[in-house]
């Protein structure tokens, strides 16, 4: 790393995956970055169920605890669903927002996941919001238009001057094995900074572009070096302590 470089920011999102046990993989991990720092700055997202006593796990440890979604209102009549404050106050710094298994599963639109971010400022969260094509929008070459349109509209103005980071993850990427050329990130992560300085001016010019669809440990330095490529967005291979860990020492 060269000084002015922008440190890596790496997130493993456990999606609906971990019980109680599992804590022994986040404590691991926490030991293997305390016996040997790595560069990049570390967060992990397990199940909201989790948030709390993997906190207290991982208390003094340098991982960032993180949601993989939150309501769009504070608190209320919202059965089954977690809030941003919620999540905070079971230690998470971050939350995933708009991951294509919401957008795709539950319907979320561009305006839901806005009005979530939203949501996730209020709370002090740093939101990670998530933006990809399918394979046939792709193969439409429609690929950037269609990336760049959800950046548009998933962004509310007041992350100007916030933190908050933007994970580009082709849907037909993640957890298939496949990953896009080294060409075609750079030219998506590229046209997606170009969307957030159009769109938050120089607060668009900082934030990370992670990418994301099956990282893995041996794909992960080539990924991370391309330009624009701000860090990771993990799901699989951070599962498992040893697995995330050599991803990690790539940044
Ligand atoms: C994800 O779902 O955010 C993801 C990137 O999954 P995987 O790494 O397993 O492709």
């Amino acid at each position: 790393m060269t000084v002015g470089t922008p440190v890596k920011l790496i997130v493993g999102n456990w999606k609906m995956n971990g019980l109680t046990p599992a804590l022994e993989e986040a404590h691991a991990l926490g030991q293997m970055i305390e016996a040997e720092p790595v560069k990049a700055r570390v967060g992990l997202c397990p199940p909201a169920t989790l948030i709390a006593q993997m906190a207290w796990k991982l208390r003094g440890s340098a991982v960032e605890l993180g949601g993989q979604d939150c309501h769009d209102k504070d608190s209320g009549a919202f059965t089954g669903s977690v809030s941003a404050p919620m999540l905070a106050d079971a230690g998470a710094r971050l939350v995933i927002l708009g991951h294509s298994e919401r957008r795709e599963g539950f319907g979320e639109t561009d305006a839901d996941v806005a009005a979530k971010v939203e949501a996730a400022l209020r709370a002090g969260l740093e939101p990670i919001i998530c933006v990809g094509e399918s394979l046939e929008t792709r193969e439409a070459g429609d690929a950037v238009a269609f990336v760049t349109g959800q950046v548009r509209a998933s962004l509310p103005d007041s992350l100007k001057d916030r933190a908050f980071a933007v994970a580009y993850e082709p849907i037909w990427a993640i957890g298939t094995g496949l990953t896009p050329t080294l060409e075609q990130i750079g030219e998506v992560h590229a046209a997606i900074r170009a969307a957030l300085v159009e769109r938050l001016g120089d607060g668009g010019r900082q934030a990370p572009i992670l990418y994301g669809g099956s990282m893995k440990p041996d794909n992960a330095a080539d990924i991370l070096a391309v330009a624009d490529v701000g860090g990771g967005l993990v799901g699989g291979a951070s599962l498992k302590a040893a697995d995330f860990i050599r991803i990690l020492k790539a940044a």
